[in-house]
C-alpha cells in the first residue's frame, strides 16, 4: 500500500496500467477487512457494489471515456448521505434497516466521475457529537491510540482515511465535524462554504449550519474530491452556482490572523505544534499578525441553540408511522410519537432534541433562539471585519488532541466545549480547512485555516504551501495486526 498511498500515486498507477481499478479495488477492501475489526470506522461495506463500479471505471479507462481525477479511485461516505438501495443509518437505531430511493447528490456526483465507493462510514448518531461514542453500531477508534476517539461526527471517515483503508472519504460539518476528527486522526479535511456543496441527500441534522465536505491524506487531493462534489444543484436551493474551485492557483505568501483569545483556551501541550506551524508559515514568507475576535467565548453557547432548535424539528419527522422502528405500547398518536422517539433514539440525541424544544416552546416565546442569532450575527462580522486586515484567520484546530473513550462521557458541557475553534466559522457560512501539524505525545494535531467566503481556492493553496515545508500529513498509524 506505501507506493500507492494517496490519489496521485493511485492516478498515475491506474494511468498507467500498472494496476487495474478491480485491483486497487480489492486491495483496499483486503485493508479494511484487516484494519476495521479494530477501527469500527465502517458500518455498510458494499464489496459488490465496489467491485461493479471498478469493472466500470476499468471499462472507461480502457476507451479512455470521461477518465477524471477520481475514476477508479477508492472513497467511502459518511453514512449521513443517501445511497441508493443501500443501507444508510446515520448510526441511529431510527434507521437502522433505511435503504433510500435515490442517491445525495454528492453519491451520484461522484459515481458519474468514476469513482469507487466501498461502504459508508460510521459516525455520531445524527451526527450530533465530537467522539463518535453515540453511534448505534459502536465507538469508532482511533487509530493513532487504539483507546481514544477519533473525533465526531465523522469519525468513521478520519479513522479510515487515517488507516488508509480509502484516499478519500466525505464527511459533514455543521459545526466541526469534519475537522475535529481530521485533526484527532492527523489528515487533512475542509468544511467548504455554505452553499458551495449540494446538501441534497444528507439528512439534515441543522440545515442552516450542515455543510457537506472532503477528508484526505493530503489538501492535493482534497481539492480533488471538491471539484468532483460541489457546484450549484436545482435540487438545494442554497447552492451556489458560482465558478468551479480553482484547484492549481498559486496565491503566494497570505498574510494569517492569530486571534488571541483562542490561545487561552488550549491545552497548554498544543502551544508547540501550534507555534511551529506559524514559524513553518514564516519561512515561507507568510506574514502573521494579532487579530481579536470579541464574541469568540459566547460562540458555542449560540451555537448549541441554534442546532439544537433546527434538529429538533428536523427529527420530528422519524415518529415510526411511516417506517422505521415504533413503539407498540403507546396511548394516542402524540404518546405513539414520544415513545418511539424514547425507544429507538440515543441518549445524547435525546438530550438535544429537549433542549432544542425548549428552546423553541411557547414559554420562551423564542428569546433565547433571538439571542443566539444575535450572537451568530456578532460572530459573523468579527470574521469579516478580520479580513480586512489579514486574508487568512489561523487557529489550532481543537483544544485538546484525541482524549480517551471513557473521557467526559458523562459531562455534555464539557463535550461542547471541544467545538470552540471549529463553530465560529460554521456560524459564518465560512470555509475552513484543517492540516496536520504535529504530534503531542504521540497523538496528532492540527492547524485550522479560515477564509473569505468561497474562497476555497485560497485556502487550498496555502495548505499546499505547508505541506510543501512539513511531512506531518506524511505520518501513518502502526496498527496492531487484528
Ligand atoms: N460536535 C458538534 C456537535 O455535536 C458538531 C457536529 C457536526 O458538525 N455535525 O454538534
Amino acid at each position: 500500500m506505501t507506493e500507492l498511498r494517496g490519489v496521485r500515486a493511485q492516478r498515475d498507477a491506474l494511468d498507467s496500467r500498472e494496476i487495474s481499478a478491480v485491483e486497487l479495488c480489492e486491495l483496499h477492501l483486503n485493508e479494511i477487512r484487516r484494519k476495521d475489526p479494530l477501527l469500527n470506522s465502517f458500518i455498510t461495506i458494499d464489496e459488490e457494489g465496489a467491485l461493479q463500479a471498478a469493472k466500470s471505471a476499468d471499462q472507461r479507462l480502457g476507451r479512455q471515456d470521461r477518465v477524471q481525477e477520481v475514476t477508479g479511485i477508492p472513497i467511502a461516505h459518511k453514512d449521513v448521505f443517501y445511497m441508493r438501495d443501500t443501507l444508510t443509518t446515520c448510526a441511529s437505531g431510527m434507521l437502522q434497516e433505511f435503504k433510500p430511493l435515490h442517491d445525495a447528490t454528492i453519491v451520484a456526483r461522484l459515481a458519474d466521475a468514476g469513482a469507487v465507493c466501498l461502504g459508508k462510514t460510521n459516525m455520531d448518531e445524527f451526527a450530533m457529537g465530537s467522539s463518535n461514542r453515540t453511534s448505534f453500531f459502536g465507538a469508532v477508534r482511533n487509530p493513532w491510540d487504539l483507546s481514544r476517539v477519533p473525533g465526531g461526527s465523522s469519525g468513521g471517515m478520519a479513522a479510515a482515511v487515517a488507516a488508509d483503508l480509502v484516499p478519500l472519504a466525505s464527511g459533514s460539518d455543521t459545526g466541526g465535524s469534519i475537522r475535529q476528527p481530521a485533526a484527532f486522526c492527523g489528515v487533512s479535511g475542509l468544511r467548504p462554504t455554505y452553499g458551495r456543496v449540494s446538501r441534497h441527500g444528507m439528512i439534515p441534522y441543522a440545515p442552516s449550519l450542515d455543510q457537506a465536505g472532503p477528508c484526505a491524506r493530503t489538501v492535493e487531493d482534497l481539492g480533488i474530491m471538491l471539484v468532483a462534489m460541489e457546484g450549484y444543484d436545482p435540487k438545494d436551493s442554497t447552492t451556489s452556482d458560482r465558478a468551479a474551485t480553482d484547484t492549481r492557483k498559486s496565491w503566494g505568501p497570505r498574510t494569517l490572523g492569530v486571534p488571541a483569545a483562542f490561545m487561552q483556551q488550549m491545552e497548554e501541550d498544543l502551544w508547540s505544534p501550534f507555534g511551529k506551524s506559524i514559524h513553518a508559515f514564516r519561512r515561507q514568507g507568510y506574514r502573521v499578525q494579532r487579530i481579536e475576535l470579541p464574541h469568540f467565548d459566547i460562540a458555542v453557547a449560540a451555537y448549541y441553540l441554534i442546532a439544537t432548535a433546527e434538529a429538533s424539528t428536523n427529527l420530528a419527522r422519524y415518529h415510526g408511522l411511516r417506517s422505521g422502528p415504533r413503539a407498540t405500547e403507546f396511548n394516542g398518536v402524540s404518546h405513539s410519537h414520544s415513545q418511539t422517539h424514547s425507544e429507538a433514539l440515543g441518549t445524547e440525541v435525546k438530550r438535544r432534541l429537549l433542549a432544542g424544544t425548549y428552546a423553541l416552546s411557547e414559554r420562551n416565546g423564542g428569546r433565547l433562539l433571538v439571542q443566539a442569532q444575535k450572537i451568530r450575527r456578532l460572530v459573523t462580522e468579527d470574521l469579516l471585519k478580520a479580513f480586512k486586515s489579514v486574508d487568512l484567520v489561523v487557529t489550532p484546530t481543537t483544544p485538546t488532541t484525541a482524549f480517551e473513550l471513557e473521557e467526559s462521557a458523562d459531562s455534555p458541557v464539557r463535550m461542547y466545549s471541544n467545538d470552540a475553534f471549529t463553530v465560529p466559522s460554521a456560524l459564518a457560512g465560512l470555509p475552513a480547512l484543517t492540516v496536520p501539524c504535529g504530534f503531542v505525545g504521540g497523538l496528532p494535531a492540527g492547524v485550522q485555516l479560515i477564509a473569505k467566503h468561497f474562497h476555497e481556492s485560497e485556502l487550498l493553496s496555502t495548505g499546499r504551501d505547508f505541506q510543501r515545508e512539513t511531512d506531518w500529513h506524511l505520518s501513518v498509524p502502526q496498527l496492531p495486526t487484528a
